[in-house]
């Protein structure tokens, strides 16, 4: 092969939720992206919304399925987050999933340099969300630029491949088999080791006329 044809690594991060499954099948599917090495990685992020296990069987069901099913190879990583500790400040508030995301993916591109792109699971319902949600983003950027102070390669590129599309159209691409095992709710209810939607937080409200939890 021509070296110069070479295309860099795209990390992929990725929760096993509607939107970055979006961002892992454009990747895995897509003619544009078909040539670029594929680096998934998935954060175990144990907080008091309980939502890591429901999300890890996610994950292995559906890069189960792109194993199976696509001849695109890729390299599967994983970490863990834990602030199941702040319960004890009595606090909402916790690190952003995003900000973890951040902090964890500048981490691992700073560890395999051939990764100059990173994939984020950013959709048209985020943006057209309002609230604060540019200056969540400023703060996730900005997390991750601080991350690579100390390289002297230039920070890799954020790519947000779904920006375009609303959470329901990135659905309606998703093949029946991965939709089976999408998590999308934030606090999960769990009985008989068995996890299933709450119905009431923010992401099953947003689902709920187009997918029948
Ligand atoms: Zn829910």
């Amino acid at each position: 092969m021509n070296p110069t044809n070479k295309k860099p690594a795209i990390l992929c991060m990725f929760s096993g939720g509607i939107d970055s499954t979006g961002v892992l099948h454009e990747l895995m599917t897509s003619d544009k992206w078909k040539d670029y090495p594929l680096i998934i990685h998935h954060i175990h992020i144990f907080n008091r919304e309980n939502r890591a296990r429901a999300e890890a069987s996610a994950v292995k069901t559906i890069l189960n399925y792109y194993k199976v099913n696509s001849d695109k190879r890729f390299l599967v990583t994983e970490s863990t987050f834990d602030t199941m500790g702040f319960a004890g400040l009595k606090s909402a508030r916790y690190p952003y999933d995003m900000d973890v995301c951040a902090f964890y993916g500048a981490n691992a591109a700073v560890a395999r340099k051939e990764i100059q792109l990173v994939a984020w699971g950013r959709t048209k319902t985020d943006v057209d969300s309002g609230g604060n949600f540019e200056a969540r983003m400023k703060r996730m950027q900005d997390i991750f630029s601080s991350v690579w102070i100390l390289e002297k390669e230039p920070v890799p590129k954020f790519i947000f491949p779904l920006i375009e599309l609303t959470k329901e159209e990135i659905w309606s691409k998703l093949p029946d088999d991965v939709k089976k095992h999408v998590w999308w709710c934030r606090t999960p209810i769990y009985k008989n080791d068995k996890a299933s939607p709450c119905q009431k937080c923010g992401t099953c409200l947003q689902v709920k006329d187009f997918i029948n939890g």
